[in-house]
């Protein structure tokens, strides 16, 4: 059984870890990016940002002054118990925000969308969200936390099959080219691509491909990896660079995830994780041990399974 107290420290501990440390996968892709980048501002915006970091966790204060939307992701052993069930958990993860937002300290964003009214804490209906995933083995949880800024780098379009892969190309470029032109998420940028799907199931999973994979990950179908280099090349020769100004280091890194949808259509969402790449990771064990990692390990092979075991009846398997 998981102990509810453990549950709040660790998820207080991630908080304060997000805001500040930028995970090693994202430094390492924006150093790469500050290498070969040429343009003058864009340059000046990626060393600066290098500099900002060592700051942030030097002064343990948030790399940010926008805290972004703070949100969490869960993911269950199938074996695993928590104290009080998952109402004490919630309750757990929205305790600890709001202590976060006060002892960091964090911007407190979240407000009401028609009264503007806040609590101060970033808490609020819905907020922050919370989501869940479940794998077959293991009594741990895994507790993620991302803080997503870019709040307009972020649309949906309904493409048609007949749109194939240049459709999906030309989505994605004239979606690049409005987050840059108006400013609407800072480069570079993670940036997420859901395919298929529904339309809520596809705005998911594209936001889970920018915020729940690390840089340098590769989707396991090969096909869907060369798309994902392709497209992080296509990003990045657009002209435009760090904060939208003239350059070649927009895309960090692609990731794409797909879900299976309606055979008439072809859902397509872009997410900007923006130059603030807050996440943070600990899978919590029954016997309390607690462990901390930046990469969120989201994306098995489990999350992705393709069908489920079934009998096919009789007559089908003789007309196959
Ligand atoms: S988009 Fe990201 S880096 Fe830019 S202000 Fe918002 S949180 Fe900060």
């Amino acid at each position: 059984m998981i102990a509810i107290e453990t549950i709040q420290k660790t998820a207080e501990r991630l908080m304060e870890k997000a805001a500040i440390e930028i995970p090693d996968d994202y430094l390492d892709g924006l150093k790469a990016a500050a290498r070969v980048e040429d343009g003058d501002l864009s340059s000046f915006v990626l060393q600066a940002m290098l500099e900002n970091y060592e700051a942030a966790k030097e002064d343990r204060r948030a790399m940010c002054g926008d805290t972004g939307c703070p949100r969490w992701y869960v993911k269950m052993g199938n074996e695993a118990r928590i104290e009080g069930g998952p109402v004490a958990l919630e309750a757990a993860l929205r305790r600890a925000t709001a202590k976060a937002t006060n002892d960091i300290p964090l911007r407190p964003n979240r407000v009401h969308p028609l009264w503007r009214t806040d609590h101060d804490n970033n808490v609020g209906i819905g907020a922050p969200e919370i989501e869940y995933g479940f794998e077959p083995d293991g009594a741990w949880i895994d507790l993620v936390t991302v803080h997503k800024g870019g709040l307009f780098g972020t649309d949906y379009r309904m493409l048609f099959p007949s749109d194939g892969i240049q459709g999906i190309k030309r989505f994605y470029l004239d979606s690049l080219v409005a987050f840059g032109k108006r400013g609407l998420a800072c480069q570079p940028a993670i940036i997420g691509i859901g395919l298929g799907g529904s339309k809520d199931t596809c705005m998911v999973l594209g936001k889970r491909a920018a915020c729940l994979r690390t840089v340098g990950s590769k989707n396991p179908d090969p096909r869907i990896a060369a798309l994902e280099e392709e497209f992080k090349e296509l990003g990045n020769s657009i002209g435009m660079g760090a904060m939208g100004f003239v350059g070649k280091s927009m895309v960090v890194d692609c990731h794409i995830e797909v879900g299976y949808c309606h055979t008439g259509g072809m859902q397509m969402s872009v997410h900007a994780f923006c130059l603030s790449s807050r996440r943070a990771v600990a899978r919590i064990h029954a016997d309390g041990r607690v462990e901390y990692r930046t990469d969120p390990d989201w994306f098995t092979d489990y999350q992705r399974r393709e069908t489920v075991e079934w009998n096919m009846p009789q007559s089908l398997s003789k007309s196959a």
